[in-house]
């Protein structure tokens, strides 16, 4: 039987090319879906209708924008199960982890549609210089036009709405470029906007290949921001090549969580343990790196080597697997490469660790030297390090030993601890009593260092998606 197509959407029609992709289920290899890469004509056909469609989008009014954000959520509630379903399939998520992200979706979708109604400038108090005596100024934010988004594998639909649901909602127009194993979704993402009355071209979606796309898209002068969602090395590689365009880069990160011999240990691994496994540990947020007060190491050790090992594996679409696989068969032989070389370095492999086509069980280490790749770098797969640490402030510099800064959080029970660690501790979010894989979508969210610049959340994701102009007229 052949495979269920999803042509590209440009300019609001459907659009394939001579070079069909088959979109296959990671943790079997089954494959699902045809989608179509795009060559150079389709890309410029989606630059020329995202720049017609952006006067119309600049000129609707607030609540016009905010109604078609609406009724997409309406469309949205309705067709959770497909969105679900989707998800598992191509991304290899769990089914009840898929169905999460669908809520979340709705909830980035909903925050929109609100930003559309509150999207507005302020007064500038110009007379508090004398130089603005007898002026009023305020500034108003206008859409930039035509923005670029291009979305990783692991939140197909999520990080998709993070950067559509705000750029509607600014009055911009869109060209969407997903992740060649996750493309299904953004196709049916972008049919369901059409529905909801977007203007054709307001939403365009590219699939093929990211190289060729992504520069043709970051390198285009009608293109006027790329909003991207990635790793680090793509991510640098577009800034060098952006010029003068608009960026925001959300990128990756080695989470550290610090729990102190004072906190409540039972709940710390309650929730450290979905932090590292969730999505086989592919999030970028994930829990990787965990320091844990001296006297209670041994104790969270066993703890959390007993409750990574209960976790169910299976297929993505199992209501029961909490595990199921990586994206591909060689991210699985690099995680359990990078784990044997920390073990070979003196690092103790507690449980876990082995490998079934792109299938890893959930791993535990030990006393990981700090040198170690699956320490020190992204280990993206589900592997958790427990180190151990005497003193806050040691264990505040073991954190801040990183590349990376986009979350990192504490366990205990000392406020005083709690604070101190927020302060020193340099990354764009901290949590207290929380993993760092915490992140509530209407919430100022992005990193420092190499863990990208600028902030996602609807509210944030609109100020780098408009600029300011500032009106000013002489009253006397
Ligand atoms: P990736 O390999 O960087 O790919 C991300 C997107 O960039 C894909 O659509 C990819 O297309 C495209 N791409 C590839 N080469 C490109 C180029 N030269 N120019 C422009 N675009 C290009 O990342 P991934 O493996 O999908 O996702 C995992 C990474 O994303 C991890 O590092 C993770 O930490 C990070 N992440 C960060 C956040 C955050 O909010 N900070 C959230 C989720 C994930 P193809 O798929 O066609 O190659």
């Amino acid at each position: 039987m052949p495979l269920p197509e999803y042509p590209m959407i440009i300019g609001g029609a459907e659009h394939r090319s001579d070079t069909p992709l088959t979109v296959a289920v990671p943790y079997d290899g089954q494959p699902f879906a045809t989608v179509y890469a795009a060559g150079q004509p389709h890309l410029q056909m989606a630059v020329e209708a995202a720049k017609k469609a952006a006067p119309l989008m600049r000129e609707m009014t607030r609540a016009e924008r905010a109604a078609i954000l609406l009724r997409a959520h309406a469309l949205l509630g309705e067709r959770r199960e497909l969105f679900a379903r989707t998800i598992a399939s191509e991304s290899g998520k769990p089914l009840r982890e898929a169905h999460t992200e669908v809520e979340r979706a709705l909830t980035t979708l909903f925050f929109s549609a609100e930003e559309a109604h509150r999207l507005a400038g302020e007064e500038v108090p110009m007379d508090a210089a004398p130089a603005g005596a007898g002026r009023m100024a305020m500034f108003i934010r206008e859409p930039l036009g035509v923005i670029a988004a291009i979305t990783p594998f692991n939140f197909p639909l999520n990080l998709s709405m993070h950067k559509i649901g705000p750029a509607l909602a600014a009055g911009n127009a869109v060209i969407h470029k997903p992740a060649s194993a996750t493309p299904v979704t953004a196709i049916l993402l972008a049919r369901l906007f059409l529905e909801a009355g977007l203007p054709p071209g307001a939403l365009n979606v590219v699939t093929g290949p990211g190289g060729s796309i992504g520069d043709f898209l970051v390198e285009h002068p009608d293109v006027r921001m790329i909003t991207f969602t990635g790793s680090a090395d793509v991510g640098t590689r577009i800034r060098a090549r952006a010029g003068m365009k608009r960026v925001t880069l959300e990128l990756g990160n080695n989470s550290a969580v610090i729990v102190c011999e004072d906190a409540d240990l039972e709940d710390a691994v309650a929730r450290c343990v979905p932090g590292a496994y969730a999505n086989s540990g592919q999030v970028c947020i994930s829990v990787q790196r965990i320091f844990v007060g001296e006297a209670v190491h041994g104790e969270f050790v066993e703890r959390f080597s007993e409750a990574a090992r209960a976790l169910p594996i299976g297929h993505p679409l199992d209501e029961n697997a909490a595990v199921t696989s990586l994206i591909t068969e060689a991210e699985a032989q690099r995680v359990v490469s990078w784990i044997g070389e920390a073990v070979g370095a003196g690092a103790k492999l507690v449980s876990g660790g082995g490998r079934q086509r792109a299938t890893v069980q959930p791993a535990v280490l030990a006393d990981v030297p700090r040198d170690a790749r699956i320490f020190c770098q992204e280990a993206f797969g589900p592997v958790a390090g427990i180190n151990r640490f005497r003193a806050l402030d040691e264990a505040i510099e073991a954190v801040n030993d990183s590349p990376y800064g986009l979350q990192a959080s504490i366990f205990t029970s000392d406020i005083g601890k709690a604070f101190r660690a927020a302060r020193c501790v340099h990354v764009g979010g901290f949590l207290i009593n929380d993993v760092p894989q915490l992140r509530v979508d209407q919430m100022p969210y992005g990193g420092v260092k190499m863990s990208g610049m600028g902030r996602e959340g609807p509210r944030y994701a609109i100020e780098e998606m408009t600029e300011i102009k500032l009106i000013s007229w002489r009253v006397s």
